[in-house]
């Protein structure tokens, strides 16, 4: 039987606690609970359709319901759902290492699957660790970039530096040092961006001279930090992040889970300054937005190092129950299959040209402080004063608004402290595009004023 949408509104209110979500508020909003969905769009229980602007919190790549991912799930559940990879291997997992392997960066051979971006992130950590400790040497501390976002476990958090999420665990977590991140529009005002950009190496080569030799690896999203508000750094700073870490020995861990798989208008954000870092963590995008999967690629170098007789026990302690499970392997398989097929990556550079014009209108804005973008990645700074560079006090929920009023015009969208964030699926048509742009203009003028 078809349950009513005000029931089970009402049962969302009584039992679902959602995720970075103020409960109180929610049980007064208005909810929206999606049914279908059908390419960039989606669809509510009310027969109501969404542009999804957000790729359903940046997962999804082709679309929803992508006939060639719809296909090999159906087909991999004919055969099997789940099958371990403790003590066994499956068949998707394996060509989809494969597969992993050949589109990143040079130098990463292995594939340590798990299910999230902050296993694969914790992962990357503890290989770190463990790889030091194997080659005899005590190095417990991380460097982290400041604002950085890796995901929600324990982990994760602390080498996470945004305030609001994680300042309350700070007793649970392990020691780190924080490095400066060159944000391209939040920098000292006196400051070109390629002296922002200098300063921001220099401190850190500064940390790195100190204390290296007690550093397993630093961790950095690549090019933009998607969390803290899509927050770019200047053209050149990966690389510098790099060289830096080849420099003092340090193990370069790149989380591309927001930004892999085309993101950026590349596979992986590391091509653009061609990084090869030593531990590189994915998954949002992975499965094309279908299934929880994740993985973590390591160099032959640190894989190396765990190998031993099984007295020596130099094993990788690590795993999770659905490791490598075959039905998010298979729709990760078919989805890399697509961007070969059809030529995800050429065919998006126009789009991503079509969607920066689209957006020069809001330039003028008053209240639009900043526009950054790569790629895919979109980020909408409101300001309260733009000549001065003045925030929006948080509590004025300036961006929250923006994106509650963008739902009378039929988008869907989710932002991020005072930033509006713009991330439509890959496969998202140009007319769509220019909906969108033009839908988030009239919700930026109407609840800005001007
Ligand atoms: C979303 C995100 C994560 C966490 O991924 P989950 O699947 O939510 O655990 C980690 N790193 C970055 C850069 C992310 O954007």
């Amino acid at each position: 039987m078809r349950k009513t949408t005000q029931y089970l509104k009402s049962l969302d209110r009584k039992h679902v606690w959602h995720p970075f979500t103020q409960m109180k508020e929610w049980t007064s909003d208005e909810i929206l609970v999606v049914e279908e969905g059908r390419g960039a769009w989606l669809k509510d229980t009310d027969g109501k359709w969404y542009l999804d602007g957000i790729s359903s919190l940046w997962v999804t790549v082709h679309g929803h319901r992508c006939k060639e991912i719809d296909k090999a799930v159906k087909k991999q559940i004919g055969q099997i759902a789940h099958s371990t990879l403790l003590g066994l291997a499956n068949i998707p997992s394996i060509l989809l290492a494969k597969r992993l392997i050949e589109i990143s960066p040079r130098g990463l051979k292995k594939v340590f699957y798990s299910d999230a971006g902050a296993t694969s992130v914790e992962i990357a950590l503890k290989m770190a660790h463990q790889y030091w400790h194997l080659k005899g040497e005590n190095r417990p501390w991380f460097i982290k970039f400041s604002d950085a976002y890796h995901g929600d476990t324990i982990g994760s958090v602390s080498v996470g530096g945004i305030k609001m999420f994680h300042d309350i665990f700070s007793d649970l977590l392990f020691k780190t040092y924080r490095a400066p991140w060159p944000h391209t529009y939040w920098k000292p005002r006196n400051y070109s961006l390629n002296q922002w950009k200098n300063y921001c190496l220099t401190q850190l080569e500064e940390l790195l001279r100190k204390k290296a030799k007690t550093i397993a690896g630093l961790i950095t999203e690549p090019l933009i930090q998607g969390a803290s508000g899509m927050a770019t750094a200047p053209a050149g700073f990966l690389k510098g992040v790099e060289q830096l870490c080849r420099k003092y020995g340090v193990l370069l861990i790149v989380d591309e889970v927001a930004t892999g798989f085309g993101r950026t208008g590349k596979m992986f954000a590391c091509e653009w300054e061609h990084v090869r870092p030593d531990l590189m963590c994915v998954a949002k995008g992975l499965t094309g937005g279908y299934l929880p999967l994740a993985a973590t690629l390591a160099t032959d170098k640190i894989f190396r190092a765990y190998l031993g007789k099984y007295s020596e026990f130099k094993t990788f302690f690590h795993g999770h129950t659905y490791t490598g499970n075959p039905l998010g392997c298979s729709a990760a398989l078919a989805s890399l299959n697509l961007f070969k097929k059809k030529r995800i990556l050429e065919k998006l550079q126009k789009k991503i040209q079509t969607l920066q014009s689209a957006l020069l209108p809001l330039k003028d804005l008053s209240h639009v402080g900043d526009i950054r973008q790569k790629g895919f990645m979109v980020g909408i700074e409101l300001v309260e004063n733009k000549e001065k560079q003045v925030p929006f006090l948080l509590e004025e929920k300036m961006a929250i608004k923006v994106c509650r009023f963008a739902r009378t015009q039929n988008v869907i969208l989710r932002p991020l402290g005072n930033v509006v964030v713009l991330m439509p699926p890959l496969g998202i048509e140009k007319k769509d595009i220019l909906y969108l742009a033009n839908a988030v203009r009239e919700s930026i003028l109407k609840i800005t004023g001007n």
